[in-house]
């Protein structure tokens, strides 16, 4: 079998330091694939010294030449800076992953004792709602004083795929639930979806989404009758996220909505150094940590390499490799489950690469 080819775009701060630690671990998986690394630029520290954040180069050869890639986190200033745009931005929409999924998974460990128990997979549409970036502002004829609009943009098209994607994640992640008791410890239900929308109050564009989502169960019963479907407003969505969150498994959600709820269930898990997104399109998958390029401890050898490590087992799912994937979540989990081994944003004293001899270990 010729080898998978991975674009690795490390880019600014702490994503040189995780992205290598992933690296890593998928070169040492036992009987794992055969990869070939490329090692592309993008970033701020790249747009200091050249004048762009993604070049050409890097885009051509994702596209013509890998089929999946691991991003690191990009440094973006909070004053705009002329020229700049962000990196990560523009490749979700260059090679159209147009679903950002992001697993978020309790692992008892010492490390965070009062953990809730949960193991839910939110998928956020990727490429639309006020991401969109439709902005204006004019000078109110009424008042005289500023005003500033925004448009949303909900397409059936968009929201048809992503909801596609959710009925059939819930099912894959049923199979995984019967092959490894391991993953039954906190859902025993159906597979379900939760639609989140705000469709009582925004009942064009919302509805158009709740609707739509709703017709790929309806339409499709032989396929999706076996997976529970139930909608949520997303306001309610975050109380019930924080009292019960144990009571989801797969939620899908417009873009903004997706983007709050998301960066909220991590911080029922631990730490922002160990969650993991994948951007995921029909043709290529791009695996990303959430977090940021961290720069109060970028270059002192400690950042939790797990989020970087967990993405790259999320684009190996993706890849049609989930038995590869398991191993790495396994060996990732039994690290945290021990707690001997933790870098100190889990209250820990060990190193990057101490936590990645760690998890080798235990491959
Ligand atoms: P951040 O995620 O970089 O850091 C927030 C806090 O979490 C910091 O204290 C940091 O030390 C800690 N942290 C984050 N990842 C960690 C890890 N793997 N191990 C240990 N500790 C970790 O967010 P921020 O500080 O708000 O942003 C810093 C920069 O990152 C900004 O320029 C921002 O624009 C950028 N950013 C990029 C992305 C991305 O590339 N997708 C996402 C968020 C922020
Ligand atoms: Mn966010």
């Amino acid at each position: 079998m010729s080898p998978l080819k991975i674009g690795l775009i490390p880019a600014d701060g702490i994503g040189k330091e995780v992205i290598p630690a992933a690296q890593k671990l998928l070169e040492s998986l036992p009987n794992g694939p055969k990869f070939e690394f490329v090692q592309l630029d993008a970033g701020f520290e790249y747009f200091k010294k050249t004048g762009t954040a993604l070049p050409q180069a890097t885009i051509d050869t994702l596209k013509s030449e890998c089929q999946g890639a691991l991003f690191g986190a990009v440094s973006s200033p909070s004053h705009k800076v002329a020229g700049y745009s962000s990196p990560i931005v523009a490749l979700r929409k260059h090679l159209d992953l147009y679903a950002n999924v992001r697993p978020v998974v309790s692992v008892p460990s010492p490390a965070f004792p009062n953990q809730r128990e949960l193991d839910m997979l939110i998928i956020r549409e990727n490429t639309e709602c006020l991401y969109i970036k439709s902005e204006r502002q004019e000078i109110d004829t009424a008042t005289g004083l500023k005003v500033a609009y925004a448009d949303r943009k909900i397409s059936e098209y968009a929201s048809k795929r992503v909801g596609t994607m959710a009925f059939n994640m819930a099912l894959s992640r049923q199979k995984l639930r019967e092959q490894k008791p391991m993953n039954q410890r906190f859902w025993k239900n159906n597979p379900r979806v939760t639609i989140v929308h705000k469709s009582n109050v925004m009942s064009i564009t919302d509805g158009l989404w709740r609707e739509t989502v709703r017709a790929v169960k309806e339409n499709n019963s032989e396929q999706y009758g076996s997976v529970d479907m139930e909608e949520q407003l997303v306001d309610s969505m975050v109380y019930r996220m924080f009292r019960e969150p144990e009571t989801f498994d797969v939620v899908v959600a417009p873009n903004l909505y997706g983007d709050i709820i998301s960066d909220g269930a991590a911080a029922l898990v631990g730490s922002l150094g160990v969650v993991p997104s994948a951007n995921v399109g029909d043709t290529f998958v791009m695996g990303e940590p959430v977090h940021g390029s961290a720069p109060d401890i970028a270059g002192k050898g400690i950042a939790n390499p797990i989020a970087a490590i967990r993405s790259a087992a999320l684009l190996l799912e993706h890849l049609g490799h989930p038995e590869h994937a398991s191993k790495l979540y396994d060996a990732v989990n039994a690290v945290l489950a021990d707690g001997q081994t933790l870098t100190p944003d889990l209250g820990g004293i060990s190193t990057t690469d101490q936590v990645v001899d760690a998890i080798l270990k235990k491959l």
